[in-house]
């Protein structure tokens, strides 16, 4: 009996280690990785410029604390705001904990108003975390049952709907932000169009509200832009990071910028380890070398190449509802539950994954090349195909 509690129904695997896109188990069989422990291993595995650097920092220092200053810290603050468009950050090591900073900060920013119980619209299918304020905005009643009772201050609508949120602006006056992701990646790889992205921008100007992107898994150059609401043209209030910040260290981030940026003061946030030397050094790490190595362009072109060989591959297939995505972040719908697709897979030595229920997420490093998406699309639409002849 295992002594680790039950909070994952896992698979009957233990990886040993790996090498760029392929990871081998303790039994030393070896998989096509098109998962990056969900959006995560952005270098791959064993990425050797990673390796250097976060040896070499562990050779200095692990940890100071946030009660000295942290030159890492720094740098990449820098880094973030550049590329992001915003203007300052707070480090934490997990998408949920960047979240409650973002929900935190959206309600300092409506005291401040002067409005006494600030509520933030979220959105139908969203996953936020799941602390308990992140878990009563994500938007999945599954997650929450038998949590209760639920952090307050939350209007769910649907997704993608502008008249929604429209239709808010004009009823509730304690409104003080928006918090969606511009690509929902739990929720089964859905894509908010750019007029409804636009749309929510235009509204939170017109009311004074915040606009909080959560760039937790669309983030970090995944899908051809460096953060997913890149390709509507906007730009938040506040975005939050993690997953594929580090490549595999946590580390997690919430930036703010506008009527959201100097908001916080000593006292008001923390952490114990947020952004501490180890974890900046294998972000800084991680963005130097897409940057270098031209990841972003690679992920846009490779993750082009798999939707249009899915396309092909599964054209005319009854049972496929929709091949949809942005670079490397892609869902193919199925009209049935499939997450036996994953052990599937997983015999046939592929990393894959099933979200709500029909739909294969495929979120490969970024650093997959055009031969290993073609293994990946020759060897997975054959599970594919015999599944849906069943
Ligand atoms: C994974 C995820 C989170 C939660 O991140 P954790 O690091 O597991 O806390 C939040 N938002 C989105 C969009 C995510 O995909």
């Amino acid at each position: 009996m295992s002594h680790v509690m039950n909070t994952y129904a896992r698979l009957p695997v233990a990886f040993s280690h790996g090498q760029a896109s392929r990871i081998t188990d303790v039994d030393g069989k070896e998989y096509l990785d098109a998962l990056s422990g969900i959006a995560v291993s952005t270098l791959g595995h064993a990425h050797p410029r990673l390796v250097a650097a976060i040896a070499a920092q562990a050779g200095r220092v692990l940890h100071t604390s946030n009660l000295y200053e942290i030159p890492g810290q720094d740098r990449l603050a820098d880094k973030l705001t550049e590329l992001s468009g915003m203007q300052e950050v707070f480090f934490c090591n997990s998408g949920c904990e960047a979240n409650e900073a973002a929900i935190k900060l959206a309600r300092y920013y409506g005291h401040k108003k002067g409005v006494e119980t600030p509520t933030v619209i979220v959105m139908e299918k969203a996953f936020h975390g799941r602390t308990m304020a992140t878990l009563s905005a994500t938007g999945n009643r599954k997650a929450q049952a038998g949590f209760e009772p639920l952090v307050s201050g939350f209007v769910r609508l649907p997704y993608d709907d502008l008249e929604a949120v429209r239709n808010v602006a004009e009823h509730n006056k304690n409104i003080v932000a928006v918090m969606l992701e511009a690509i929902q990646g739990e929720g089964g790889v859905h894509l908010a169009s750019s007029e409804f992205l636009q749309g929510v921008r235009q509204l939170c100007d017109e009311n004074g509200w915040l606009l909080i992107c959560d760039e937790v898994q669309c983030g970090m150059a995944r899908t051809g832009r460096w953060f997913g609401y890149q390709h509507a043209g906007i730009q938040p209030d506040i975005a939050t990071l993690a997953k594929g910040l580090g490549s595999g260290v946590p580390i997690g981030a919430c930036l703010a910028t506008g009527k959201a940026a100097g908001l916080f003061g000593p006292g008001n946030h923390g952490s114990t380890f947020g952004g501490n030397p180890l974890a900046c050094a294998a972000a800084l790490t991680t963005i130097a070398t897409i940057e270098e190595d031209g990841l972003m362009a690679n992920a846009a072109r490779i993750g082009a190449l798999l939707r249009r060989l899915y396309a092909e591959g599964l054209a005319g297939l009854k049972g496929v509802r929709e091949i949809r995505g942005h670079g490397l972040m892609i869902g193919i719908e199925l009209d049935r539950p499939c997450g036996e697709l994953v052990g599937r897979a997983l015999a046939a030595g592929l990393l894959i994954n099933v979200t709500a229920d029909t739909v294969v997420r495929l979120l490969p490093p970024l650093i997959f090349s055009e031969s290993e998406a073609r293994e990946l699309v020759d060897r997975s639409i054959p599970l594919i195909r015999e599944f849906l002849a069943e």
